[in-house]
């Protein structure tokens, strides 16, 4: 099967609520969607959703990393994927998220080729998952009414976004757990929000409130790795570092240090499949568990996330892909049965995506 042409086209979907977080406020999924052909016209999808306040990555740049990576793809053969990968990594640096939306799209068609589902190419056997979803960052009654309608469709496990005043913030979780069942898990998300002092007397108040979240996310600075060592020190919540972990290289770091607790991969920030399971290996030797995680993400994206977190099942313990669940339509059809909190790959070809409208 010989690469013949690559397109990439928007796929726009409206979500259900905005999506706030101490970043940024979207109302709408904007997506690339890469669309590669092979000489007997086999096709493979993949996506990535640009996040310009994460990864610096926009459509347009989006546009034009693939745009200048295609002369590197178009003529190979997908089963040459390994070179084509290193190629791709080698030619141009950064770009994390238009790489992956490459990446995913040759890894559809290398299944495809293989004319088994992408997990079992991998190595994966897991096929049933359970996601948290995301409560965006509001005032504290319109958070809480977001957390138990979320409960009352089945979710187990929320993630709180906060971060944008950490006085406020602990008002916030601390009314969100006393309106919750007790059985339910919650995870925070600061989104970098905060300085690691600030950080500490934050956790330390809900602790003493007798609230232990799963863990902080990013509770300070991408760039502040001694804020989160800091934090890790002083309180019984476990961190879990999100836009610290870009590379396999800054990961080492974090682990080396031991600063973190848990590490979110995601394949926009991380580069692709190829890279994240790297990172999923790099994170196991050091006994550390991640968590799958996605940025605002369509039904290719995180049909292509769960392959990876099934192929790396005893160290991808946490699964935060609910972009989907976040629309208020599912634009596409195949691959993943996507109910609420349930999310099940099937066992099509390939990713499994067969439509996209
Ligand atoms: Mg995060």
């Amino acid at each position: 099967m010989k690469i013949v042409d690559i397109k990439t086209t928007l796929l726009t979907a409206p979500l259900k609520t905005p999506f706030i977080t101490s970043l940024r406020r979207v109302e709408m999924l904007e997506d690339l969607v890469v669309i590669i052909t092979c000489d007997d016209g086999t096709t493979g999808y993949g996506e990535g959703a640009p996040t310009p306040v994460i990864t610096g990555e926009t459509i347009d740049t989006m546009k034009a990393a693939i745009g200048y990576l295609k002369p590197f793809i178009i003529g190979k053969e997908i089963a040459e994927l390994d070179s084509i990968l290193k190629n791709i990594h080698s030619r141009l640096l950064h770009n994390t998220t238009a790489k992956s939306a490459l990446e995913i799209a040759l890894y559809d068609l290398k299944a495809k080729a293989e004319k088994l589902p992408l997990y079992r190419v991998l190595g994966g056997t897991k096929t049933a998952f359970k996601t948290d979803i995301t409560i965006s960052m509001d005032h504290t009654e319109k958070m809480i009414a977001d957390a138990l309608q979320a409960v009352s469709l089945g979710y187990d496990t929320l993630k709180i976004k906060i971060g944008d005043d950490p006085v406020k913030d602990a008002e916030r979780v601390i009314a969100i757990y006393d309106a919750l069942p007790k059985e339910i898990t919650l995870r925070l998300d600061a989104n970098q929000g905060w300085e690691a002092h600030e950080a500490i007397t934050l956790l330390q108040k809900i602790e003493t409130y007798g609230i232990i979240a799963e863990f902080i996310e990013q509770p300070v600075r991408a760039d502040d790795i001694d804020g989160l060592k800091q934090i890790k020190d002083a309180v019984k919540t476990p961190v879990l570092a999100d836009e610290s972990v870009f590379s396999l290289g800054d990961a080492k770091r974090l682990l080396e240090l031991d600063a973190v607790d848990f590490i979110n991969i995601k394949l926009d920030k991380c580069g692709g499949i190829s890279k994240a399971l790297v990172l999923a290996d790099l994170c196991e030797g050091y006994g550390v568990k991640c968590m799958l995680g996605c940025m605002l993400e369509g039904p290719v994206a995180i049909a292509a996330a769960l392959h990876v977190a099934s192929a790396r099942a005893g160290t991808i313990t946490m699964i935060d892909l609910d972009g989907v669940a976040l629309l208020a339509h599912n634009p596409a059809r195949g691959s993943v049965i996507f109910d609420e909190s349930r999310l099940v790959l099937s066992d099509d070809i390939g990713l499994g995506i067969k439509n996209l409208s």
